[in-house]
């Protein structure tokens, strides 16, 4: 008799030790797919809309109203394509199609003149799982540049194409190219004009010109970029400009160099630069985020601001960045006294910004 009561305590120890096994590896497991899924359903995109001397005291109600149904309407876009499980890559382009073909904006329609009274537009795109890369600088006939430079990444063996080339190339890939024409606004021809006559002036005053310093300073950028995580943990960045008013000599900025206007790799984070490009690119602002991040163990927040506000301005220069990491944390860092832009979460969370807060 008693032999059988110590067995059955025994049964009931061995029982009762498997089942709180079971229970506890039930438990485990369902933590870790649910982690699994939390980590499948993280996802963001932020985007900008060009940084500068952005003043709430020269904005009016409804100009500042239109910028913010702007980003919200683009933004959404993307928004919507990473919640329908789209890519990174695919939410960055729609994104950034509404803002080039918004006037607001210096990118597509909208974009600024050159001195020669032209427009000359830059993009670039860079994916972050293979750290593949498209380009095109200087081109007068592509209504959506960030197009063409995403079918360069896809459809070409090269990284970056140029002015009429880049056009012969557009035009085989079955690109409508459209008359310049198309890119003009008054208010962006207005500026040239006033930056041209303060030239003017300068030049009558003291012999020297003054294309550079105080024009630039003064100016807002206006150039659009997007960064987004989809929910496959890839990132994308695009970004895309007119560059700066009264440039000449097919001058090219930051914003179609990789690295400098825009760079991604999915082992740290995804940026989209919008500044005084001559900086951006001696800084390597993009890829000098990402570096920061993977060599020296900075947090995207703090990559972001020892570039935006140490290493650029230390050279002179000024502007800012979007930027979203592998994790989903997002940077809107500027050195100016705004930034046009916008950011969404998985959850739909919307945030907009035009001022320093
Ligand atoms: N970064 C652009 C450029 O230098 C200008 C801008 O951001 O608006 O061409």
């Amino acid at each position: 008799m008693k032999k059988i009561q110590i067995l059955t305590l025994l049964i009931v120890i061995f029982v009762s030790f498997s089942c709180k096994n079971d229970t506890e590896s039930v438990k485990k497991v369902t933590k870790v797919a649910s982690e699994t899924e939390q980590k499948l359903e993280n996802f963001g995109i932020v985007i900008h809309g060009g940084a500068g001397t952005i003043l709430k005291k020269n904005m009016s109600d409804s100009l500042e109203a239109a910028y913010k149904s702007k980003l919200e309407e683009a933004i959404k876009v993307g928004h919507n394509i990473l919640k329908n499980g789209g890519t990174a890559m695919e939410a960055v382009t729609k994104t950034i199609n509404i803002m080039e073909d918004s006037p607001l904006f210096n990118a597509g329609k909208g974009a600024v003149f050159t001195h020669e009274e032209t427009n000359e537009l830059d993009a670039s795109v860079m994916d972050g799982a293979t750290l593949n890369a498209g380009a095109v600088s200087g081109v007068t006939q592509i209504k959506n540049p960030i197009d063409l430079a995403l079918e360069v990444m896809n459809n070409s063996p090269h990284v970056m194409l140029s002015g009429k080339g880049a056009e012969v190339f557009a035009k085989e890939k079955g690109f409508e190219l459209v008359d310049p024409s198309y890119f003009y606004t008054e208010k962006r021809f207005k500026s040239l004009q006033r930056i041209k006559d303060r030239e003017k002036a300068e030049l009558d005053h003291d012999g020297t010109t003054a294309f550079i310093d105080p024009f630039i300073k003064d100016s807002k950028f206006g150039t659009v970029g997007c960064a987004a995580l989809d929910k496959n943990g890839n990132l994308a960045a695009g970004t895309s400009t007119g560059g700066m008013t009264n440039k000449r000599w097919n001058r090219i900025g930051d914003a179609p160099i990789i690295g400098a206007g825009t760079y991604a790799n999915n082992a740290t984070c995804a940026v989209s630069s919008t500044g005084w490009g001559e900086y951006f690119i001696r800084a390597m602002v993009a890829h000098d985020i990402s570096a920061l991040m993977e060599y020296k163990g900075l947090s995207l927040q703090e990559a972001a601001k020892e570039v935006i506000q140490e290493k650029v301005p230390a050279l002179g220069g000024d502007g800012g960045i979007v930027s979203i990491d592998k994790d989903g944390n997002v940077a809107m860092e500027f050195n100016t006294a705004g930034m046009y832009r916008a950011h969404m979460n998985a959850e739909g969370e919307l945030v907009i910004g035009i001022y320093k807060e």
